[in-house]
């Protein structure tokens, strides 16, 4: 018997993963507005991408955590949701909006990613909730964690506000494709991982 790696297939095979999945989300998506809104004008104005097929295969990967749940009733799985001209999918939405996530990490014992609340807050606004749940598959340990956020009123109006400012501000800046007025990034982290970064360059800030 020969074994042989066959590198070529597999160069194939994520090749037609990431262009079979590539093509971008049309109007203004929850995830333009709730990271840097610099990298939302560039997606939107169409400047040129730097492709990591490495990002995008273990984003796709990422997405077939689904099969796991499909047997729960009462969901409807990548519900479509729109708030204000703002579009955004749920994982699962049942009583509550359900986010699922992946990670590569073990179990973080100072709490949860910001990130993820404030997605899960955009949902709760757009579907007028004030309670959400986020579960987190831990996949090396082979861990499931799962959290009930709950939002005051005064939480969700502040997010409501944010969204509806941020969303202006990024219609404004399409509009006149200016981006110089965009707010820096939310996240310390965004810039290293931006697709963009080779064209803006943290913005320059
Ligand atoms: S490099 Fe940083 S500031 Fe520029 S678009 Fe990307 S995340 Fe935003």
């Amino acid at each position: 018997m020969e074994v042989r790696e066959n590198p070529q297939l597999a160069t194939c095979l994520i090749k037609d993963v990431v262009e079979s999945h590539r093509g971008e989300r049309e109007g203004i998506h929850q995830s333009d507005l709730n990271y840097c809104l610099l990298k939302a004008f560039y997606r939107k104005t169409a400047a040129e991408k730097k492709i990591d097929e490495k990002g995008e295969l273990t984003k796709e990967l990422g997405k077939a955590k689904h099969i796991l749940f499909e047997h729960l009733r009462g969901h409807t799985y990548e519900a479509r949701t729109s708030w204000n001209g703002i579009s955004g999918t749920i994982d699962m939405l049942g009583k509550i909006p359900v986010e699922l996530k992946t990670t590569r990490a073990f179990p973080n014992k100072n709490g949860v990613n910001e990130a993820y609340v404030e997605q899960l807050k955009t949902y709760c606004v757009m579907t007028g909730k004030n309670r959400a749940c986020l579960i987190i598959i831990h996949v090396i340990p082979a861990i499931i964690k799962a959290y009930t956020l709950k939002f005051t009123n005064e939480e969700i109006n502040a997010k409501a506000e944010e969204l509806i400012r941020n969303r202006n501000l990024l219609l404004k800046a399409i509009e006149n494709n200016d981006p110089r007025f965009l707010p820096a990034p939310r996240y310390d982290w965004e810039c290293r991982y931006c697709e963009y970064n080779h064209i803006c360059k943290g913005g320059n800030r």
